[in-house]
């Protein structure tokens, strides 16, 4: 008697019935299937995480770290970011003589070497991804970073991104448009990035700038600061690649009555950010000028406001130690500057603590469908941060003086910054005692040990599995570099000890 007719096996599409190798190649293959589409789904779920986990492992970590004292409400080492990054070793030489130079004299002794920058940025940032996540800002450090070939540099970039860094080039700006689209658009014509971000450091006690061999006055180099500026246009306009400038300055007794008048003039050049250093006994002796420590950071605040025409509140985010870092958020509406949040207003104080709880290290640098997805689940977590977002919002616009205003001037975003740099003579013993695990009983250099301790700015050793405040890097460690570094990259052209910067300054 014949059997009941047999079913068609789902899929086989045939209708008759498969051989037993084939049904069990094509359960393996529906089992792949399942297992590839659980995989990407796992995939899609920690991508659309508001912070990943690692970061958030990193970022705890941090927060244990920092001494009570600064464990404050506006602090957001530990909560929003791990702290900034920067290079060592790499490329320690400049063309410039600056007054004060962090550097020692030794520095310019190293030849400048594209394999050698590569090979150590790549192994420095792995370090930092491993310890401190993804999606952190890291700064391409040393001397002067347009020394590297345009290749090269765009090598270094390139590497650090690959290990979820951020990366900006600190330079003294003093470059051509050719070196910047050499460094941006590959050889065969195709931009390597999608955006480039650039400090360029512009002041008064810098020589080697070509074209202006003496400055007497910050006013004098607003001709050199808008050309950077320029540069980045130019490149945006041809290739799309779009930018973030930022305009550092050290600041001494001769110039900090001219930092109001760079405030006020610059604004509207291009940069995104201000940041002052007043300056430090740090790197090479004989190149300090002045006493430096006539000028305190509440009188280089005072001035960066008077350039602002606005009280600039530095006391609603806390980066690291106060006495180290001020920072104000804001943003130019027409001809004033608007905090985005006031540190007068209690609703304000409470959208930062909603925002920090609600976001996070969340990274908004996304595209915008995975920007979407992270904020919708951001806001799932944390309902209360769209209440407190959605009345911040009309908060800001009143502040600006109304909607009318806001329409008729688009909000164009500035940050001030002051970092307040250590004297080597005081960050020397804090740093050797606290490799010791001991607490110093002088309170110069306890004031020392609590802000290296507290430190936002911190360079990797991957060898001694060590993450050193730049502070230390500077005082302590940048000599010994550098005297390695001698030996192994000496520079070999004849009579290049000295540079043409060294030789304006009349080293
Ligand atoms: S580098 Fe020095 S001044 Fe800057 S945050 Fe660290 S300890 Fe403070």
């Amino acid at each position: 008697m014949a059997g009941p007719p047999a079913k068609p096996l789902r899929g086989s599409g045939t209708g008759r019935l498969l051989p037993v190798e084939s049904r069990a190649r094509d359960s393996s293959s529906l089992a792949r299937l399942r297992r590839v589409g659980r995989e990407w789904l796992r995939a899609l779920e920690v991508a659309t995480r508001p912070v990943p986990p690692d970061l958030e492992r990193a970022l705890a970590r941090r927060w244990e770290e920092l001494p009570k004292a600064v464990r404050t409400p506006a602090q957001a080492i530990g909560r929003r970011t791990a702290g900034c990054e920067g290079t060592h070793g790499v490329f320690p030489r400049c063309d410039f003589a600056c007054t004060p130079c962090y550097h020692g004299r030794e520095a310019n002794r190293v030849r400048t070497d594209g394999a050698h920058t590569v090979a150590e940025v790549d192994r420095q940032m792995a370090y930092l991804r491993d310890a401190r996540g993804p999606g952190q800002n890291a700064q391409l450090i040393g001397g002067e970073v347009t020394l590297l070939g345009p290749e090269d540099h765009a090598a270094a970039l390139l590497a650090m991104q690959r290990h979820g860094r951020k990366p900006m080039s600190m330079s003294h700006g003093d470059f051509d448009y050719d070196y910047l689209w050499r460094l941006a658009v590959g050889a065969d014509g195709r931009p390597r990035f999608d955006h480039l971000s650039f400090a360029g450091h512009f002041d008064s006690m810098m020589f080697g700038r070509r074209g202006v061999r003496r400055v007497r006055r910050e006013a004098d180099l607003h001709p050199y600061r808008a050309r950077f500026c320029e540069h980045f246009r130019r490149l945006e306009r041809e290739t799309g690649i779009t930018h973030y400038l930022a305009h550092n300055m050290t600041v001494t007794p001769a110039n900090l009555d001219q930092v109001a008048e760079v405030v006020r003039d610059c604004r509207d050049m291009g940069f995104r950010m201000f940041s002052f250093q007043p300056a430090a006994f740090m790197g090479n002796a004989s190149r300090w000028k002045h006493d430096y420590r006539e000028v305190t950071p509440d009188a280089v605040w005072a001035e960066v406001e008077r350039g602002a025409a606005a009280r600039l509140p530095c006391d609603v985010f806390q980066i690291g130690d106060s006495r180290c870092n001020r920072t104000a958020y804001g943003a130019y509406v027409g001809n004033r500057w608007i905090p985005f949040l006031d540190d007068r207003v209690p609703a304000d104080l409470a959208a930062r603590d909603a925002f920090f709880a609600t976001f996070g290290g969340m990274d908004f640098d996304a595209s915008p469908a995975l920007l979407a997805a992270r904020v919708v689940r951001a806001f799932a977590a944390r309902p209360a941060g769209l209440h407190h977002g959605a009345r911040w919002g009309p908060r800001f616009v009143r502040r600006a003086g109304g909607p009318r205003v806001l329409l008729r001037g688009r909000p164009s975003p500035v940050t001030y910054v002051v970092h307040n740099f250590m004297d080597a003579r005081v960050v020397r013993p804090a740093w050797e005692l606290l490799q010791r695990g001991e607490l110093a009983e002088e309170p110069r250099v306890r004031e020392a040990q609590e802000r290296l301790q507290a430190c936002s700015y911190a360079m990797a050793h991957p060898d001694s599995d060590a993450l050193v405040p730049a502070c230390a890097q500077h005082s302590v460690l940048d000599p010994l570099e550098n005297d390695s570094l001698q030996r192994l990259l000496p520079r070999e052209e004849r009579g290049s000890e000295v540079s043409s910067g060294e030789r304006a300054a009349g080293d």
